[in-house]
């Protein structure tokens, strides 16, 4: 299960869609050894589309970019992420960004994978969901299991990235067709819950590309 705690959509939303920041990938990349600073740059289609200067400390990471709301001036930004790590079950250690949002003067402090640029900080989805009901997100995941269930039981794989398999033998066209459009649409319909629930971490543009792919 990735960050976002629902079912990732295979569709268009991935994770670099959304300006996030996933603690497992920086850490792999070296970035959080203490004393190591350089830029994270998010590319689509092999061209730069953003990037944030990065400093880490032994227990934080110093992340230093420009944020723009609503059209004003862009103001620099320095915003200070603590991680940490924890031990493992089978061994091994695995990083986590404690959330540095304050909401309704409360501070976060989350234990999360991912952070998300939505408004001038890189906050965790609790924080940018706070007044969101859990509603559509179980609503989300039933969807996907049910489509997932209909994909098994034309014995494919579960997941929209595979294939809806073939028609199975004697089953009749008609009832294949009909479970292929179940399928879709409950898929649909799950990523479109999905990328209401993030519009608010996607850039107008973004926003302007799903929602009109998504009709
Ligand atoms: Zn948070």
């Amino acid at each position: 299960m990735g960050g976002y705690g629902l079912g990732r959509p295979s569709y268009k939303l991935k994770a670099e869609d959304c300006r996030s920041l996933e603690v497992s990938r920086l850490h792999r990349e070296g970035c959080l050894r203490a004393g190591q600073r350089g830029s994270w740059v998010w590319s689509r289609e092999g061209k730069e589309v953003a990037r944030i200067g990065y400093t880490s400390t032994a227990s934080s990471l110093i992340l230093d970019y420009r944020a723009r709301q609503n059209g004003d001036e862009w103001e620099p930004i320095t915003q200070t992420v603590p991680f940490t790590y924890v031990q493992c079950h089978y061994g091994g250690q695995r990083p986590y960004f404690l959330c540095p949002g304050v909401v309704s003067s409360q501070h976060c402090r989350q234990r999360v994978g991912k952070l998300f640029a939505g408004g001038k900080y890189f906050l965790c989805r609790h924080c940018y969901n706070v007044s969101y009901s859990s509603q559509s997100e179980a609503q989300h995941d039933r969807l996907l299991r049910r489509a997932n269930k209909l994909r098994r039981a034309l014995g494919g794989e579960p997941g929209s990235a595979s294939w809806v398999a073939e028609r199975p033998k004697g089953m009749w066209h008609k009832t294949y067709q009909r479970k292929r459009l179940e399928i879709d649409w409950c898929e649909q319909k799950a990523n479109h819950l999905f990328i209401e629930r993030f519009a608010h971490v996607l850039s107008p543009e973004e926003r302007r590309k799903y929602f009109d792919e998504l009709g």
